[in-house]
């Protein structure tokens, strides 16, 4: 039809040369290369033609196993067969693949073509998805929302040809934005309600659900006291009240070998989140406001604020006054890892002395042995970096050297690619302490 169209039109034989009119006759020539045009080499202006860029339509049909309600568009395939029309009718459209899933219920995503077809759009084939109306691809208003904010992510147009849903149109796309406000709406709507409730319940002196804590266990959405662990909370308590120490604590859990529901010993910011943690005197805590609770109380209030001046004392008492000048800066020679700032305590002639150290970041997390190391006093350490760097300083030969090798050095990471941000290395920490 084309060809003739074409071949006999006086008019359109002058309008070769005419821009427009070829742009406008060009969407048509899918349909003239079977009538040879392209294969007796293209005339004037056609020469492109080989590369017009075909979008790829994901055809998607859903029939549910309840047929009564389908009557309408009874099979898979007749919702195909329309949308293959639907899709021979525009230009440069090509049908990618089809999606059939008959006999799923369209109230949640949890089908095997969908899942297929969300699996294909993440390799960026499809441009178009097309279905015959919006509930073949979800009846949930949710999901729809979710899945329409996903497409304009992803730059995917969706269609459904009967009801004039086209995101690849500007009125389509100003439908599409305004069910997306309206879906930021609901959300904002349910997080406010949700929040309503939990506060609700708190007020209530209801437990608001998470991780069960220590001590209790979990009834009817309710905690309820478990006695075996609630006789362990207890005796952290006393623990810590009788010496002030975590430490001590810990210690003592550890003598008794008292576990924690994982079979492990109980580490020491464990049993600092418990003896803070307000839910054993009865008590609710939500959105930083404490509450009366309907669960039975573990230990007394009293217990609880001497527990909790206590812990303030030490936090005022263990500041770190030092400042630190290389704090990060500095590696480990031995194992590469970072050296952090850390201090002791040591009681001499009845005086309690701080001793501040450069310690092995791989000490703290393998153990006193994994590095020989271990510490190095930051005053040495300090002093020894303060007089080489002014040491250095005064060495111009040096300077002018050391730029030009780290100049160098950078540069061919740089164009290596083994570029990263990198502490300073320069002094051999454990062969001159
Ligand atoms: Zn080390």
């Amino acid at each position: 039809m084309c060809y003739n169209e074409i071949a006999t039109n006086q008019e359109a034989r002058f309008g070769y040369n005419n821009k427009n009119y070829i742009s406008k006759r060009a969407t048509s020539v899918q349909s003239c290369v079977s009538y040879g045009w392209l294969q007796q080499g293209c005339p004037f202006g056609f020469k492109n033609m080989n590369k017009t860029k075909f979008k790829n339509c994901a055809i998607y049909t859903r029939v549910s196993t309840d047929m009564q309600t389908e009557k309408e568009f009874s099979s898979c395939e007749a919702q195909e067969e329309k949308i293959k029309s639907f899709i021979a009718s525009q230009n440069n459209w090509q049908v990618f693949k089809v999606y059939s899933d008959a006999g799923y219920s369209g109230a949640n995503i949890n089908r095997p073509a969908l899942q297929e077809l969300f699996q294909d759009l993440k390799k960026e084939k499809i441009d178009i998805i097309l279905s015959y109306k919006i509930d073949r691809l979800t009846r949930s208003p949710k999901d729809f929302y979710q899945l329409i904010e996903f497409f304009e992510q992803s730059k995917i147009d969706f269609i459904s040809i009967t009801e004039r849903f086209d995101t690849s149109t500007p009125s389509g796309r100003l439908l599409r934005n305004i069910i997306l406000t309206f879906a930021q709406f609901e959300r904002e709507l349910t997080s406010e309600r949700t929040r309503d409730k939990l506060l609700e319940r708190a007020k209530k002196g209801m437990w608001n659900g998470g991780r069960v804590p220590f001590g209790y266990i979990r009834k009817n959405k309710k905690l309820v006291t478990n006695k075996k662990e609630a006789e362990i909370i207890k005796s952290i308590f006393e623990t810590y009240l009788e010496t002030g120490f975590i430490g001590k604590v810990y210690d003592f859990l550890k003598e008794k070998d008292i576990k924690d529901r994982q079979g492990k010993i109980f580490s020491a910011s464990f049993l600092a989140r418990i003896l803070r943690n307000i839910t054993y005197t009865g008590k609710i805590k939500y959105a930083n406001k404490i509450y009366q609770g309907i669960h039975q109380p573990i230990i007394s209030e009293e217990i609880f604020n001497i527990a909790q001046k206590i812990h303030k004392k030490r936090i005022r008492k263990f500041r770190v006054y030092k400042n630190f000048l290389f704090g990060g800066l500095v590696n480990c020679k031995n194992c590469g890892y970072k050296m952090s700032p850390c201090f002791t305590n040591k009681w001499k002639q009845r005086k309690l002395k701080r001793y501040y150290y450069y310690r092995c970041t791989c000490v703290n997390k393998k153990g006193w042995q994994a590095c020989s190391v271990k510490n190095v006093s930051a005053n040495r350490l300090e002093k020894y970096i303060l007089e080489n760097l002014e040491r250095i300083s005064l060495d111009k030969n040096y300077i002018e050297n050391f730029v030009f090798l780290l100049n160098n050095q950078f540069v061919s990471e740089i164009t290596s690619g083994r570029y990263r941000t990198r502490t300073c290395g320069l002094f051999n920490v454990t062969e001159t302490l």
